[in-house]
């Protein structure tokens, strides 16, 4: 299974992920936590991104095509992964299909996660509170907020056209989501 979970902020999806991917027994690829590991170790990618993700802006396309490009030669991507939070742009979602087209294969699925935004600012700030992670802030919020409408709501076309974008209604309880996402990834036929 070659799948990705688009979402807004805080549509649940770093928590979905983490089940979905253990469902199907593969990894889950968050752009967001490699690149919060890479802060916290002082790497110069971490260091890079930091000042990105501290203001609820994207980081670079390149940076992060080469990131996930990278991840996804890895030995246990070979035969399926999940993305979480990535792609983020049509540039990353054109440059993925061209990654999986190099390994001869492509997309199964991406799974849209549906949420109204007053529940999406609700939830993050909860967050906020719990987590404690510094791109919380209302301000910070709200530019992510804004950066999704402009930059990755576009994806849902994109994904739309080529025939694989499934929804699932995001609100409920946690296993409530889990087990309508599984329900319609269960719908999809793999390829043989
Ligand atoms: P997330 O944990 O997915 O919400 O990501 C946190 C932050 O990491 C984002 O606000 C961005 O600054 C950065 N980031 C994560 N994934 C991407 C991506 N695919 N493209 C650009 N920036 C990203």
């Amino acid at each position: 299974m070659r799948l990705v979970l688009l979402g807004p902020p805080g549509a649940g999806k770093g928590t979905q992920a983490v089940r979905i991917a253990e469902a199907y027994g593969i990894p889950h690829i968050s752009t967001g936590d490699i690149f919060r590991a890479n802060a916290r170790n002082g790497t110069p990618l971490g260091r890079e991104a930091q000042s990105y993700m501290d203001r609820g802006a994207l980081v670079p396309d390149d940076v992060v095509i080469r990131m996930v490009s990278d991840r996804l030669d890895q030995p246990d991507a070979q035969d399926g992964f999940l993305l979480d939070g990535f792609p983020r742009t049509v540039a990353q979602a054109e440059a993925l299909d061209k990654i999986l087209a190099q390994q001869d294969t492509g997309l199964d699925v991406v799974l849209r996660f549906d949420v109204p935004e007053d529940e999406l600012l609700r939830r993050l700030l909860e967050r906020a509170e719990i987590e404690g992670r510094a791109d919380d802030s209302e301000d910070v919020i709200r530019e992510r907020f804004s950066v999704y409408e402009n930059e990755t709501a576009p994806l849902v076309g994109y994904y739309r056209e080529r025939g694989i974008l499934r929804h699932a209604d995001a609100v409920g309880t946690v296993d409530e989501v889990t087990g309508r996402a599984l329900g319609e990834l269960a719908q999809v036929e793999e390829p043989a």
